[in-house]
């Protein structure tokens, strides 16, 4: 059995102690002591870690009634030596700002509402509480941060004590029965909250600090909150201070008019982008124009356009693609060369080229592949140096590639007006 002196006395950091036994745990060297002020996990709290004489602790476990340190290398002290452990205590008191935070969160919501803790964790970052509620708003969050907090700048005595039977537990009226027998230990926040728990705590309520609830989530039928306190809630605060400072610096406004701003500035980029919009599909249009005006060779009486493009992205080549077989009836090569090589093989509707054959073996020369409908086809590949074989192969040979009966691949979204135009001829 390992006497707990964290029991007694959390702020111990240094203390002596007898090796009792030494043991490997999943192939790492470790020792029991006959009394430790290092926490092991348990009750939602991590473990404590420093070091035994110079050697880092890694892990503390608890197994039965022995604490067991787990160790970075091999003490060279034998059983039965004296040996001194001292524990990281930035480390600890942090835990022991959460952890008596907790209780007085906790406190603060059965107070308020009756609402139990079914669950705590202390995490590296943050920690958080479940509880039973179908829902949290932001003003009760609010009214259980002010209680929780008060309780702190009161800046109440913490004591921890044990107590032993049934009749004594129902007696203390505490906030949670303890599902262990025996002997209990009770953390008190004086006239404010009783709980059993085995923990590590601060002597007063003030040292948490403040306790901030920073988000909360539904998990299932609990309510999951998270919150910080002590030195991480300062940390919390500086960091974001420090960003609401630079932001209201680069905008040049108060920070407390920044929502306003940055709402505006949101509305301004909307209509930016809509008029962005706007403009490039006039551009579109321009484009289009000028293509058909400056770039078509005539190849047995059909209008083709073959064109290589550095600039574009394939995206923007579509829509300018789709622009043009629909203005004038025609036939488009189109190669990109970027990153990749891609090609657009297009016609107008009233054509019956087979834009998607050809596109196979178009391919070929960029190391790629594609496909589409008869009338619009696309490919792309990795041989950006071939890209002008592609083209020139589609111009040669479009004509090759011919659809017999035209009214079997009539594309689906062929629009009617074209149908009808068409028919007319
Ligand atoms: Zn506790």
């Amino acid at each position: 059995m390992t006497e707990r002196l964290y029991y007694q006395d959390s702020y111990l950091k240094e203390f002596k102690a007898r090796i009792i036994k030494k043991v490997r745990i999943d192939d790492q060297p470790a020792v029991v002591l006959d009394r430790t002020a290092f926490y092991p996990t348990s009750g939602g709290q991590p473990y404590d870690r420093g070091v035994i004489q110079e050697v880092l602790v890694v892990e503390v476990i608890e197994e039965g009634k022995e604490i067991i340190h787990i160790l970075k290398e091999e003490l060279k002290e034998e059983i039965n030596s004296e040996v001194i452990g001292k524990i990281d205590w930035e480390r600890r008191f942090d835990h022991m700002q959460q952890h008596l935070g907790q209780h007085i969160l906790s406190g603060a919501l059965i107070k308020i509402w009756d609402l139990e803790t079914v669950s705590f964790h202390l995490g590296e970052e943050v920690c958080t509480l479940d509880i039973i509620k179908e829902e949290l708003t932001e003003k009760e969050v609010k009214k259980a941060e002010e209680c929780a907090n008060e309780v702190i700048f009161e800046n109440r005595p913490v004591k921890c004590y044990f107590v032993e039977g049934e009749e004594e537990l129902k007696r203390l009226n505490l906030r949670k029965m303890p599902e262990r027998k025996g002997k209990t230990r009770i953390v008190e926040v004086e006239d404010f909250d009783l709980s059993a728990c085995g923990g590590t705590h601060c002597r007063t309520s003030g040292e948490v600090g403040m306790i901030k609830v920073t988000k909360w989530e539904k998990r299932g039928e609990n309510i999951r909150l998270e919150f910080i306190c002590g030195w991480r809630s300062w940390e919390d605060y500086s960091w974001k201070n420090e960003l609401i400072k630079n932001i209201s610096h680069r905008l040049t406004v108060k920070d407390s008019e920044l929502d306003e701003v940055i709402e505006r500035i949101l509305e301004e980029r909307k209509e930016i982008r809509k008029e962005l919009k706007d403009f490039k599909e006039k551009l579109q249009d321009y484009e289009a124009l000028d293509l058909l005006h400056n770039e078509v060779i005539i190849k047995d009486n059909i209008k083709v356009i073959n064109k290589l493009f550095e600039d574009k992205t394939v995206d923007e080549s579509r829509r300018l693609a789709n622009k043009i077989i629909n203005l004038e009836e025609c036939v488009l090569l189109f190669g990109i060369k970027r990153e990749r090589a891609n090609l657009l093989l297009a016609r107008s509707e009233t054509l019956n080229y087979d834009m998607n054959r050809l596109m196979e073996e178009a391919c070929k020369f960029i190391n790629g592949k594609g496909g589409g409908t008869p009338n619009f086809a696309q490919g792309g590949g990795t041989n950006r140096g071939g890209i002008d074989k592609a083209l020139n192969f589609a111009l040669e040979h479009f004509q090759d590639f011919i659809i017999k009966n035209v009214t079997k691949n009539v594309s689906k979204d062929r629009p009617l007006t074209r149908l009808g135009k068409n028919e007319k001829k």
